[in-house]
């Protein structure tokens, strides 16, 4: 009794106009929608998640009344250029899948039912997943992107990935300003872009945000670096690192607080050149947005985490 008493309690106290109950709600009505695609069609629920999830960056907010963001081209929902008819497509892909005897480009039960039977139609295995996606979207990046937020998702079985960290432990000494565009003090006239975090050599550095190592390896420019892209089609880059972890390699799933590596002042050489310069993490934020991948400033997300953390 004591306990549903409380639990009523904060039922009741979460609810005063709570965001976190309204992205709950929704991201249980996507699952539900996923989980009822995926055992119609056996495409496993998280690729279609994850392709939701990527369509979610590329377009605006989902409609009012629709949960799911994915947008199918009206040539592949059609099979023709013309006008759109209401009910069946015999060319295209469009199909009913809540019943209503309608194939609507705008429902979200229609939308994922027609993606998963059209991934289906190439088979189930991730690699038959992989071909199906580039057939699709025709970029390489894209289909990456999917692969790595399908990853996540089934490690953590939910979409619901809300929780972030400040890439060195904020006990630590460290220090960063704004820097964004300023002229670089090494690596010659390139505009820099990121945020340079000044720490001692072998301070932890933490992955940000939930996401896939895409890359481990050593540049010229950024010495020993990693980059890691989250479900927001964004790419995070840590550079200058004095080491790895000892346990990471590119493919693996990572969360907010996982160490990668350490800070040091690797770069402007030959692989092992340090020293050139003091020690720091070097953070840089790439988004995708479906046709390019731009640098944007790490700053006031850098800004929000440590205080989220603290
Ligand atoms: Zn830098």
């Amino acid at each position: 009794m004591k306990c549903l008493g409380i639990s009523l309690i904060f039922f009741v106290l979460m609810s005063f106009g709570s965001e976190h109950i309204y992205a709950d709600q929704e991201s249980q009505a996507r699952m539900a929608l996923y989980k009822k695609t995926a055992a119609l069609t056996n495409i496993p629920w998280e690729y279609l998640a994850a392709v939701d999830q990527y369509e979610r960056q590329v377009h605006d907010d989902p409609k009012e009344g629709r949960v799911t963001a994915i947008k199918p081209e009206p040539f592949f929902w059609t099979g023709s250029a013309g006008e759109m008819p209401v009910d069946f497509f015999p060319n295209g892909w469009g199909s009913d899948g809540n019943g209503d005897n309608k194939a609507e480009i705008e429902n979200d039960e229609d939308v994922l039912w027609t993606i998963g039977q059209y991934i289906q139609s190439y088979g189930t295995t991730e690699d038959d997943i992989k071909i199906a996606l580039f057939n699709y979207y025709k970029r390489d990046l894209t289909v990456q992107t999917i692969m790595n937020t399908a990853e996540v998702f089934k490690k953590f079985q939910t979409v619901s990935l809300t929780k972030r960290d400040f890439p060195v432990p904020t006990e630590a000494n460290y220090s960063y300003r704004s820097t964004w565009g300023d002229a670089r003090g090494f690596g010659g006239r390139r505009i820099h872009e990121g945020t340079d975090i000044f720490a001692n050599y072998g301070v932890p550095v933490k992955s940000t945000t939930y996401g896939v190592i895409e890359m481990k390896g050593w540049n010229k420019f950024g010495g020993w670096r990693v980059g890691i892209r989250d479900i927001y089609n964004i790419y995070h880059y840590y550079a200058h690192l004095n080491g790895f972890a000892d346990n990471i390699e590119v493919g693996d799933v990572v969360q907010p607080g996982d160490v990668i590596g350490s800070v040091g002042a690797s770069g402007y050489g030959p692989p092992g050149t340090s020293g050139k310069f003091p020690p720091h993490l070097h953070y840089g934020m790439y988004q995708d947005n479906g046709k390019n991948e731009w640098a944007f400033d790490p700053y006031p997300f850098l800004k929000k985490w440590e205080r989220m953390v603290h």
